[in-house]
């Protein structure tokens, strides 16, 4: 679908894609190791895959899961579907931790605090994609 953003070519930067699902890191996101879980293929909503594609579609959001509780060790992990402005499935993979700007509140809320200066490792999305390589095999 041209006129999709998620169709077309992001800026964020992409460190896994199999064809069927890809990962993006969102370099200047305000909550530090934001990921997004998209399904490559359009589709509108999750409905519009069968069970063995949504399936597939969760197995690389637990697989990022696992990747930034392992690689960032946050106090929890956001999980949230939410695309009215990009009407294409995918999930964002939040990691929270106690000095992000709106902790304990949603991600949407007004922020608490300035940001931390908090930053993910050097080798963060390297270190991601070795993960997803390996839990995705
Ligand atoms: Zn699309």
């Amino acid at each position: 679908m041209s006129d999709c953003p998620y169709c077309a070519n992001s800026t964020h930067q992409v460190i896994w894609n199999d064809g069927v699902t890809r990962v993006m890191y969102i370099v200047d996101a305000p909550f530090v190791g934001w990921c997004r879980v998209i399904w490559h293929a359009h589709a509108l909503e999750l409905t519009d895959l069968n069970e063995a594609e949504r399936e597939r579609l969760m197995r690389t959001v637990y697989a990022v899961e696992t990747g930034l509780r392992k690689l960032l060790l946050p106090v929890k992990i956001n999980l949230a579907s939410m695309g009215t402005a990009m009407p294409h499935v995918h999930w964002h993979i939040i990691p929270r931790f106690a000095d992000d700007t709106h902790f304990p509140d949603p991600v949407w809320s007004t922020a608490k605090r300035t940001a931390s200066g908090r930053s993910v490792p050097a080798d963060f999305a390297a270190a991601m994609k070795a993960h997803l390589e390996t839990s995705l095999a």
